[in-house]
């Protein structure tokens, strides 16, 4: 093990297999189907053809011995009709054995990927796809308001009847309705005006089987890293079908004015017999010096994304799912794992597709083990050597409702002042370890962990519905109010709740399958829901009206945002847009504690936009000299 992994690192191994072309996977030209596929270490190679998608079906398809190319590849044309038929490759490494694998590269699959399916994506289209386009363009990322969501829970809960239910092609369903006759789905979206949803991971990944029907898992163990995955689809037998109803489900939200981020999953994979690593033993990923699998991503195997070619193979794949897919941003998943220098590639390679992508990831800061000590990790205190990388804000989300891995500790929202400074730096875009707005996705919540409303409940023993609503509330405006990008986790905006058939609360719910998953759109029907779910659109609405909550340079914010309190009631004054545009000052105040406050205003008059209860773009009342700003709550005005 150790002598490979010296062997791979080498000089001599990446000056002679380092291959740079872009035609890795199968080509289409008039006539000929060209295979190619990175295998250094390989004595032989062959192509094999099947019929059959399905290995579980007997088939033991054609072999075509491959031709050696330069830098490790080997290649060979196909010069028959073999378009819809499924391959793979088997490495024979000079001694016993022999692996079969999918084409690491491969575009299409069959039934739980498997195999590599003979199609080509760009033939593959729904209507109107060559006008399809990024509806965010002309935009900042501190102008998004991302909407955190996994494809089956947005959908399978029966009480909206979506006629595919759990689908791509679910997702998009217009007219869906919850059992009260409100909106639900891409209806419900579009009421409450996000500008992104941020799906969860829907590359193939490998803990579902395709063949069942009931299975749930979130998705971050990828197995094919270029294919949408297959239980999305109505049909995961036939390779053609994930593709069309992917391209067809952002197609639809392109339409109706909703960008499309895809959550990619390129630290670990769902086992380490990853086709990738079965062609070329022990290439793929990270070891320590016992020679065991790295495990900063606390899944088994980090991937070695500093190697050449599985940088190549991550930077390949971004270009890919951009172009082919038209996906509007990418969300990496554990980021800090891979290297500074492949996220620039990253974003080189996004660049070349579309400027406007948005790229963030989680930026954590996590034990790994990479041999040479001069290469950096994209983590937040790499951030000053990325740009236009933007990175997850922990601090603020953890300062705001108090950290997620202790469930004792509450935050700002229950009154604990032990962290203010966070959310002082978190209404500046969290200058401690970023230069510039851009570079901040702000949230309060997201799949991980317990929900916002189930962590006020554990971290607050004994406190009323009302009580927990407030909170949640005022942590809604709290973050709405912040400079940097904003991120919901879907559901929050209806006190999204996961809790076992034993009333315990699930904090990682990855297989708690869709009883707890799903979305419940009947919630909406309550009174006190539909409330915080009115808050939510009404802070949306508000935001996108106020460059001023929208800055993109640093310079600006220091120069426009002036602190009036804090002390633990918190109040500041934006007294100008975004780089200087025309714009109300904007006054906000946050009060935590149990006691309502009387806070005398700055001169002049003044409009109350939002206090506890709602919130309204166009003004609710006018207020001079002084406002009462109620116990547990915040309040926006404007001038
Ligand atoms: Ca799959």
């Amino acid at each position: 093990m150790e002598k490979m992994n010296n062997y791979y690192e080498s000089e001599e191994f990446e000056s002679k297999f380092t291959y740079k072309d872009d035609n890795l996977g199968v080509q289409f030209d008039e006539k000929n189907i060209l295979f190619r596929v990175w295998a250094p270490t390989a004595k032989e190679m062959e192509l094999i053809i099947y019929n059959s998608g399905d290995v579980e079906e007997e088939d033991n398809g054609i072999g075509y011995a491959m031709k050696q190319d330069k830098n490790g590849t080997w290649y060979y044309n196909l010069t028959d009709s073999c378009e819809g038929k499924y391959y793979a490759y088997k490495a024979k490494f000079g001694d016993e054995s022999a692996v079969l694998a999918c084409d690491p590269y491969a575009k299409a699959v069959g039934i739980n990927g498997e195999r590599g399916m003979i199609v080509n994506p760009a033939s593959i289209q729904p209507e109107g796809w060559d006008n399809d386009k990024n509806p965010f363009s002309g935009k900042n990322i501190t102008d998004a308001v991302i909407y955190e969501v996994h494809v089956r829970d947005f959908t399978i809960n029966k009480s909206i009847n979506s006629k595919n239910p759990g689908k791509f092609l679910g997702f998009v369903e217009e007219g869906l309705k919850n059992s009260f006759g409100q909106s639900a789905g891409i209806d419900y979206l579009k009421e409450l005006g996000v500008t992104h949803v941020h799906l969860l991971p829907v590359a193939d990944y490998g803990s579902v089987d395709e063949k069942l029907n009931g299975q749930y898992n979130w998705g971050y163990d990828p197995k094919n890293y270029n294919v949408p995955e297959g239980s999305y689809s109505t049909n995961p037998y036939d390779g053609k079908s994930r593709i069309l109803e992917l391209k067809t489900m952002i197609k639809k939200l392109h339409d109706n004015g909703i960008g499309v981020i895809m959550d990619v999953v390129y630290n670990h994979t769902y086992k380490t017999d990853f086709c990738f690593n079965r062609i070329v033993p022990d290439y793929f990923y990270r070891f320590d010096e016992n020679g065991d699998y790295s495990e900063g991503s606390g899944c088994g195997n980090d991937v070695a994304s500093e190697r050449s070619m599985v940088s190549k193979f991550i930077v390949d794949s971004i270009k890919y799912w951009a172009e082919e897919y038209h996906f509007d941003g990418f969300r990496f998943d554990l980021m800090g794992l891979l290297d500074v220098d492949t996220m620039k590639a990253v974003r080189q390679a996004a660049d070349s597709v579309n400027p406007e992508i948005i790229i963030y990831g989680e930026g954590w800061d996590l034990e790994t083990c990479i041999s040479k000590n001069d290469i950096l990790l994209a983590k937040q205190e790499n951030t000053k050597y990325l740009d236009r990388i933007a990175m997850f804000n922990d601090d603020f989300r953890d300062a705001i409702k108090g950290s997620v891995f202790e469930d004792d500790e509450i935050g700002y929202i229950s009154n604990n002042m032990e962290n203010l400074s966070d959310i002082i730096n978190g209404i500046m875009a969290s200058p401690q370890w970023s230069s510039s707005p851009t570079e901040v996705i702000n949230f309060i919540s997201c799949h991980d962990n317990n929900t916002l409303f189930d962590k006020i409940e554990i971290g607050n023993k004994g406190i009323t519905f009302e009580e927990k609503v407030r909170q949640n509330k005022l942590a809604a405006l709290i973050e709405f109010t912040c400079q940097g990008a904003i991120l919901i986790h879907a559901g929050e905006e209806i006190l999204r709740t996961k809790k076992g058939k034993d009333g315990l609360f699930i904090s990682d719910s990855v297989r708690a399958g869709d009883e707890v998953n799903s979305i419940k759109w009947d919630d909406l029907g309550k009174k006190e829901y539909y409330d915080v779910f009115e808050y939510y659109k009404g802070l949306i609405e508000f935001r996108k009206r106020h460059s001023a909550l929208r800055m993109i340079k640093r310079k600006d914010i220091i120069e426009n945002i002036k602190f009036i309190k804090k002390d633990g009631i918190i109040e500041f004054m934006i007294s100008s847009g975004r780089c200087g545009d025309e714009s109300d000052k904007i006054l906000v105040i946050y009060n935590p504690s149990d006691k309502d406050i009387d806070i005398k205003l700055p001169e002049g008059e003044w409009k109350v936009c939002g206090d506890y209860e709602s919130i309204d773009a166009e003004g609710k009342y006018s207020a001079t000299g002084n406002v009462i700003v109620p116990y547990i709550s915040g309040m926006i005005l404007i001038s």
